[in-house]
């Protein structure tokens, strides 16, 4: 912001114009946009800052590197690390210490996994294993697993709800529940991040995981704007955000198995053991990155018929799913904000359509 000055008229022209390139430089600087790459989980996030000094971008940027370099070190699904010992514990009836971080998603996702009706649950671990989606190699070439294999794996039921915790102690009398935090910690991740920024003294900044982020503030005298992904790449809209906001968007395109005949995407339904079916891609917005990034990822599972009733049970009202003749279909206040690029096929649904089964009813 411009700080204004005293009218010139009243003061020696030499000092109001030493007033005035002062506030030019002061306003020049806090008006400029500090950007970064930040590597996230095998990703980059473009970080913006706006109206920051140059030392506080700095700062910040290199904090916020070091949080996703330790994220990425302790909630991996697979290489070793924290989130492996907790699972390796799990497996063997141990009780193991967490942290303050892995504790909230796991009280966090035990919310999501019940309100969702099951259908958002990070426990099953196994399952995406045997699927072979711990990699970052895709597409994955080759058959899916038996269904009696994967029925095996269902029998023991693995929710995060077996899950006990004491304090930052954790145990569970499931061995099969195996945690798997891909459908949340880039959400968590910039939820943290955008927190460690305010604490900074920062009121303006976004962080941009490929089209998933946080922002908050604005960019200058206008808001944020970001783009609506689209399945198989590219843009289909784009929003403005208000203040402190996030959108994440979860897709079936980018990760899956093929095989001769079919493609398997990396989102299973926990209560069948299979891909979920039926939507390419949703769309969230939420004030915090975790509940838009778990809740993206549990309206894939609810697929075409339900996801209007879970969007309504997980307290959402902005969203937008895309069908796989390539419709779209979203909330009403998420069609007051998206802007299409170009022509699109599109419909408003409201929310609730139908109430979600309780788990195993279905
Ligand atoms: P996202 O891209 O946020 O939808 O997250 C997908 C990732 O979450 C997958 O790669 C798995 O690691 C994990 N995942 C798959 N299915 C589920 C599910 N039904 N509930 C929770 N996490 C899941
Ligand atoms: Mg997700």
């Amino acid at each position: 912001m411009r700080t204004p000055a005293l009218p010139p008229s009243r003061l020696p022209t030499r000092i109001a114009s030493a007033i005035l390139l002062l506030c030019c430089l002061t306003a020049c600087q806090e008006e400029r946009e500090h950007s970064a790459d930040l590597f996230i989980f095998g990703t980059i996030a473009q970080v913006k800052l706006w109206g920051a000094g140059d030392e506080q971008a700095n700062r910040a940027f290199a904090e916020v590197q070091q949080m996703f370099q330790g994220m990425h070190r302790d909630w991996h699904a697979w290489q070793p690390g924290l989130l492996t010992d907790i699972n390796e514990a799990f497996a063997s009836g141990r009780s193991i210490r967490g942290d303050p971080q892995i504790v909230e998603m796991i009280r966090r996702s035990q919310d999501y996994e019940r309100r969702s009706g099951g259908r958002f649950n990070p426990a099953i671990g196994e399952l995406v294993g045997l699927w072979g989606f711990h990699t970052s190699e895709y597409p994955i070439i080759g058959p899916p697993p038996s269904g009696a294999e994967i029925d095996a794996l269902l029998a023991h039921r693995p929710s995060s709800l077996d899950i006990r915790i004491d304090g930052l102690q954790l145990s569970t009398a499931n061995p099969h529940v195996q945690l798997d935090f891909g459908g949340i910690a880039k959400g968590y991740a910039v939820d943290l991040a955008i927190a460690r920024l305010r604490q900074l003294g920062i009121d303006n900044a976004i962080a941009n995981a490929g089209g998933d982020l946080r922002a908050m503030g604005r960019h200058g005298d206008r808001p944020w704007r970001v783009a609506v992904r689209k399945p198989g790449g590219g843009v289909i809209g784009a929003i403005e955000v208000r203040g402190d906001e996030s959108l994440f968007t979860s897709g079936n395109y980018e990760r899956f198995r093929q095989d001769a005949r079919e493609r398997y995407p990396h989102i299973l339904d926990p209560r069948t053991g299979w891909p979920a079916q039926g939507l390419v891609s949703a769309t969230v917005i939420a004030p915090e990155g975790l509940a838009a990034d778990a809740a993206a990822t549990a309206l894939i599972v609810a697929g075409p018929g339900d996801w209007p009733a879970v969007a309504r049970d997980l307290g959402l009202d902005q969203v937008l799913v895309i069908d796989e003749a390539g419709k779209v279909h979203q909330t009403p206040a998420m069609a007051e904000r998206v802007r299409f690029t170009g022509n699109v096929d599109h419909v408003v649904v409201p929310l609730g359509a139908k109430p979600v089964p309780e788990p195993g009813a279905e």
